[in-house]
């Protein structure tokens, strides 16, 4: 998949909202600090509740039934949202395209530049690659960016580690 690095950004902060939406104002910062998101000086209620809100209609896009839906999810998310592409270089960054419009808010801001970044992903063919973790107990999405498609598990450190050590286990009962 030969994404830009900016969309490769863009897609880990669209799984980041979505695995670990905000449920305070200093999760809200945080994400904010980790995901590197440009031009927010404060945060407040508003954006906390409308970022749980953009954490939820994202999710909705990684577990549609079919890429059709995946479409239409994305196309309400998209037609809700200003979107103003300028070319930009910033904190060490280079040159990308920022897609959220001029004073958007926080919540615009994400479901401008993830919102378009996953958009790319579909055009590419590659719905596919939206996925969710197929362990049991773990309902992390993840983009699947490996050559063959063939990432099954959110994180293989965490969920990979933990499921082939079950497997093991399970193995050498039988
Ligand atoms: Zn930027
Ligand atoms: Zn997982």
């Amino acid at each position: 998949m030969p994404f830009s690095h900016d969309m490769v950004h863009s897609l880990a902060t669209v799984v980041d909202l979505v695995n670990s939406p905000p449920g305070d104002l200093d999760e809200l910062g945080a994400l904010v600090l980790r995901r590197q998101v440009s031009g927010v000086e404060f945060v407040n209620a508003t954006d906390l509740a409308e970022v749980q809100a953009l954490s939820a209609a994202f999710h909705e896009v990684f577990t549609a039934p079919d890429e059709d839906a995946a479409v239409t999810l994305l196309n309400t998310l998209l037609g809700r949202t200003r979107i103003t592409p300028s070319l930009t270089r910033h904190d060490g960054f280079a040159l990308h395209v920022h897609y959220f419009a001029p004073g958007a808010s926080l919540a615009e801001h994400l479901a401008a530049d993830c919102g378009v970044a996953l958009a790319h992903v579909l055009v590419e063919g590659e719905w596919e690659r939206l996925r969710t973790c197929s362990a049991p107990d773990c309902a992390n999405v993840f983009v699947d960016e490996s050559r063959n498609r063939s990432r099954v598990y959110c994180d293989s450190r965490t969920c990979g580690n933990r499921m082939h050590v079950a497997a093991y286990r399970a193995r050498r009962r039988a």
